[in-house]
């Protein structure tokens, strides 16, 4: 494994160059020296089977790592079973494209953390979420990595403690480290090296170096308030943390090998080329 960057979903330039489908993206990320792509399907899964088909031969051409981040209403603490259809729904049809498109990685939003106590709202999400595993196994969509992401505000299920807790349901559960999620529902708390490390070793501590190896991250400058995250924003924006150097060299000090997607606002590819080249600076020094 090597590292990877690159971005959620299309920068405004990509629109603005008069480009419209996905299908233009893998050759327009090799361009730009990228080699990551997750494809968007936080509104459901459009695409279909034959697109999802061509954007993945077309990404294995252009030497682009696919991974894809399923529809924002997936909710695994749900009680409701109407919304308990949907979740299901959605997991198992967003493998199903991931498999068509050759994506790695599944990333998805654990659910909502409010109405309750946390550690009954978890250990319901748990018996669900096994539940669904069992019926992804059934369908033989295995052997795609899901990963349930670190969320940015209090009231969403997705914790580090919590993703990691669904991690051990399975071998195929991997997290999603989002550490502009962590920064902003900590209020600000990756400031310093220490703090990112602290999260690298809890990762490690907990299912093993093997999944600290090749994490999935997403890395985004993130405003905040009292409640966590507010906005994503970008690195024109001045003043907006966490600082991707601190992660970087930690990175380069272990050995890691990660994909880093760049979800900052608008400018996703552009940002995940600043990180390319602050990782690469560094390395370079050592
Ligand atoms: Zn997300």
């Amino acid at each position: 494994m090597s590292i990877r960057f690159g971005p959620a979903g299309a920068s405004d330039s990509f629109y603005e160059e008069g480009h419209k489908s996905s299908l233009e993206m893998p050759e327009w990320l090799k361009n730009r020296g990228l080699n990551a792509f997750e494809y968007q399907c936080g509104r459901g899964v459009q695409i279909k089977d034959g697109t999802a088909g061509r954007l993945g031969l077309l990404a294995v051409e252009q030497g682009i790592q696919l991974s894809l981040h399923a529809p924002y209403y997936i909710n695994l603490s749900t009680t409701d079973p109407a919304m308990q259809v949907k979740t299901r729904g959605h997991l198992i049809k967003s493998l199903c494209i991931a498999r068509a498109m050759g994506a790695k990685t599944v990333v998805f939003h654990p659910g909502s953390g409010s109405g309750g106590d946390r550690k009954e709202i978890l250990s319901r999400a748990k018996v669900f979420f096994k539940e669904i595993l069992a019926e992804v196994e059934e369908q033989a969509l295995s052997n795609i990595v899901l990963a349930p992401e670190t969320m940015g505000k209090n009231n969403q299920l997705g914790s580090l403690e919590e993703v990691l807790e669904l991690c051990e349901l399975g071998e195929q559960v991997r997290p999603c480290v989002d550490f502009g999620h962590l920064h902003a529902v900590s209020r600000g708390g990756l400031t310093e090296q220490a703090a990112f490390a602290v999260l690298l070793d809890r990762i490690e501590e907990r299912l093993g170096i093997a999944y600290l190896q090749d994490l999935h991250i997403h890395f985004s400058p993130v405003e905040f308030t009292a409640g966590g995250e507010k906005k994503h924003r970008n690195g024109l924006e001045p003043g907006y943390g966490p600082d991707f150097a601190l992660l970087a060299e930690l990175l380069i000090e272990r050995g890691l090998t990660p994909t880093i997607i760049c979800e900052s606002a608008g400018r996703q590819a552009e940002d995940a080329c600043t990180y390319r080249d602050i990782y690469f600076e560094l390395l370079g020094k050592c």
